[in-house]
């Protein structure tokens, strides 16, 4: 985290055909030679030696992005399995609820976790949550299958919602990476801590 915190010794740098926020490129005075990439807080940080060439980073990152993406993508549970597993929640945990969502689909939500459209049975998931553990995702699912039985967080949803063991966990790791987010966001922020 040592790159966050001094000022001046990195640039942001957008990339063109590549979503505003998404990627962060840092040029590291500390780095030499090495170079690497991972996902923090739903964006993909890219941290490159101070003293790369354009030429070189203009190569380089799209190839570091396309490396995580292969990485994420094998690990990432498709929508069949979402499907599945939503089905599995509810009927262990809410056999009441007997409706089922007709399609649940991966969005680049950063506002909201998830959401239900009851009318039509549809389910969005955040992409955030792409390669969170499976109790937060687990939790988002459930959440968002109650929605089909129930409109609001009335006292109905908010019992059924309960049952699920790991939702103290759950919020906190929300939480958490909603923390982090405005971390990234805000460096000012950050650095007064
Ligand atoms: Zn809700």
């Amino acid at each position: 985290m040592g790159e966050f915190s001094g000022s001046g010794e990195f640039e942001e740098v957008t990339l063109p055909g590549v979503d505003e926020g998404e990627i962060l490129v840092i040029r590291s005075k500390r780095r030499k030679k090495s170079i690497s990439a991972y996902r923090q807080g739903g964006r993909i940080v890219i941290s490159i030696p101070a003293r790369m060439s354009k030429a070189d980073e203009r190569t380089i990152v799209p190839e570091m992005i396309a490396k995580i993406r292969s990485q994420e993508e094998t690990k990432t549970p498709g929508e069949e399995e979402l499907i599945n597993r939503i089905d599995e929640l509810l009927t262990e945990l809410a056999p009441e609820i007997t409706e089922r969502p007709l399609s649940v689909s991966w969005r680049g939500m950063r506002e909201r976790w998830g959401s239900c459209t009851s009318v039509d049975r549809t389910i969005r998931i955040s992409d955030r949550l792409k390669f969170a553990p499976d109790f937060a995702l687990d939790y988002v699912l459930f959440h968002e299958a109650i929605h089909l039985q129930y409109f609001d967080h009335g006292p109905e949803f908010t019992e059924t919602l309960a049952r699920f063991e790991d939702s103290e966990l759950a919020s906190a790791y929300l939480d958490g990476y909603e923390a982090a987010e405005r971390a990234l966001l805000e460096p000012t922020e950050l650095k007064r801590l």
